[in-house]
């Protein structure tokens, strides 16, 4: 049965301005629509906006910690619907059932966690340099923000940017992608099961280019969330900034892991294997290069060969691997499958469409290993954004850190070293706003910051913990004699 969803604006469930639709499906099996949307125009964002510039004064009075329950009633009711989330999130993106379910109770744990912060919100005491006078800071909400997320992460990303936002006293207009919104917006169905007053949280789903621009754009928006494309995203950086709004860009990455001769090289091919692969290399922090010592290398090419071709492929919760989410994202890497062939790097495993009855329509795509890559091929350089590694053969361990830097993207980096020296060195010297040693480069806890250098994000603001409340606030400092 086709599932109907509906806008939430001013606290009412709507259909567009204009009535019209769109339609998601089965990235396993295409033909399925699974829910119907609202096509939405720029009216429907406007008034999205509009509800939420209503809404923001009595949310910013309100109480933090009554704040704060709203958001543990509505993390409560979310975890109660952790299995149809699930089901939901698998039938619309394609991840398989456990990742799908540890990416729903990602998001029931980060609104518990911003509604703890409730009770521990505000500023500090300073010591002041005069006799009986309070010297103290605040931190006040920005005011009323605007959210667009992509398709990849469709639960855990909004709520990443909803729950602190909501926390801290701002009031809310989210777009999600066109691709898979369904778990975004029942969010806002908790949210509002919940008692959440209305206009505080605002969804509309629809196109980009007309209602993604008309949230960043619009002149009563305070500051805007975006992750994305960086194609998308430093374009609404550049049109954002220019209006004066704050603005945060999550982007994309191209993230290495760096395997040494010091490592256990049956680990090293676990690590990238899993970072590589996991959720179909569709994660902004997916492993797409290996960059390997050459005293390991031919060890290292053909253990991460087995580990690729132990995958088990398939729909729902008995395979290892799900699909790609679109026929155009499956397309993408089946180019970039053929570049890497055209520039000279070697195919190792997969390359194609798995064969088989199980595999019906579906967007699956085998995981792919390439050896004998260069850094300078494009299969080194740009985002897939799908299960394709890179393997680079470096001297050594000076040679593997001047590779891992060398491109454009700074989001996730980890080794794979039995060397403290080489780790620390990484540590210190990896262009990256995540290093990790001897782990997988997926994968972070909800209370640390999160954020790339380079093209890989806007430097200046942060995600998650409290990087989240600092995003989302705005100090204050009081003098009271
Ligand atoms: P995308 O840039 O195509 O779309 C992201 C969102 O922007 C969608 O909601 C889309 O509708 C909207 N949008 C499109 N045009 C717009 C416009 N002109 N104005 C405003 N909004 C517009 O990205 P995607 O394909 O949904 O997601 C995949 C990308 O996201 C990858 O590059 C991935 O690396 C990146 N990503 C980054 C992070 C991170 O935290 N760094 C996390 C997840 C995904």
């Amino acid at each position: 049965m086709t599932a109907r969803y509906q806008n939430y604006v001013s606290g009412e469930w709507t259909d567009s301005e204009t009535n019209e639709t769109f339609e998601s499906t089965d990235p396993a099996a295409p033909a399925e629509v699974v829910a119907e949307y609202p096509d939405s125009s720029v009216a429907d964002a406007n008034a999205a906006v509009e509800a939420a510039a209503e809404a923001q004064d009595d949310w910013a009075d309100t109480p933090a910690p009554e704040r704060g329950a709203i958001l543990r009633e509505a993390a409560s009711i979310l975890a109660d619907r952790k299995a149809e989330l699930t089901e939901l999130l698998t039938r619309e993106e394609g991840k398989t059932h456990a990742e799908a379910g540890g990416e729903v109770q990602r998001a029931v744990d980060i609104f518990y966690y911003y509604a703890e912060k409730t009770r521990d919100l505000g500023g500090s005491v300073k010591s002041a340099s005069g006799p009986r006078t309070n010297l103290y800071t605040v931190d006040e909400p920005v005011g009323v923000v605007s959210l667009v997320t992509p398709w990849n992460y469709p639960i855990a990303i909004p709520a990443w940017k909803l729950a602190p936002a909501l926390a801290t006293g701002n009031t809310v207009a989210m777009k999600p992608a066109k691709v898979a919104p369904g778990v975004a917006v029942e969010l806002f169905e908790a949210l509002d099961e919940a008692g959440l007053p209305e206009g505080v949280a605002n969804v509309v789903t629809g196109p980009g280019s007309t209602v993604g621009d008309a949230l960043v754009t619009h002149e009563d928006v305070d500051a805007v969330s975006f992750t994305g494309s960086g194609k998308v995203g430093h374009m609404v950086y550049d049109s954002a900034t220019d209006d004066g709004k704050r603005v945060q860009t999550e982007l994309g990455g191209k993230n290495p892991t760096v395997v040494s001769d010091s490592a256990d090289v049956e680990e090293a091919a676990e690590i990238v294997a899993a970072g590589a692969f996991g959720v179909t290399g569709q994660a902004c922090t997916a492993c797409s290069r290996a960059i390997v010592h050459t005293d390991v290398y031919d060890e290292f090419v053909d253990a991460v060969v087995a580990e690729a071709e132990s995958i088990e492929i398939g729909p729902g919760d008995e395979y290892d691997m799900g699909p790609q989410v679109t026929e155009s994202e499956l397309e993408g890497t089946l180019d970039y499958i053929g570049i890497a062939e055209d520039e000279g790097a070697t195919l190792e495993t997969g390359g194609g469409q798995p064969d088989g009855e199980r595999f019906g329509d579906g967007y699956y795509v085998e995981p792919t290993v390439f050896s004998d890559v260069e850094n300078d091929f494009r299969i080194a350089q740009e985002e897939v954004f799908g299960p394709v590694l890179a393997v680079i053969e470096v001297e050594d361990f000076e040679d593997g850190l001047e590779t891992a830097n060398d491109v454009d993207y700074g989001l996730s980096a980890s080794i794979v070293t039995d060397d403290h020296t080489e780790a620390e060195r990484f540590v210190d010297e990896v262009e990256a706003g995540v290093a990790k040693i001897n782990a997988k480069t997926t994968g972070l806890e909800l209370h640390v910051p999160f954020g790339g250098f380079k093209q890989s994000s806007s430097e200046t603001w942060r995600e998650q913990g409290d990087a989240g409340i600092d995003f989302y606030t705005i100090e204050k400092t009081v003098y009271d004699s």
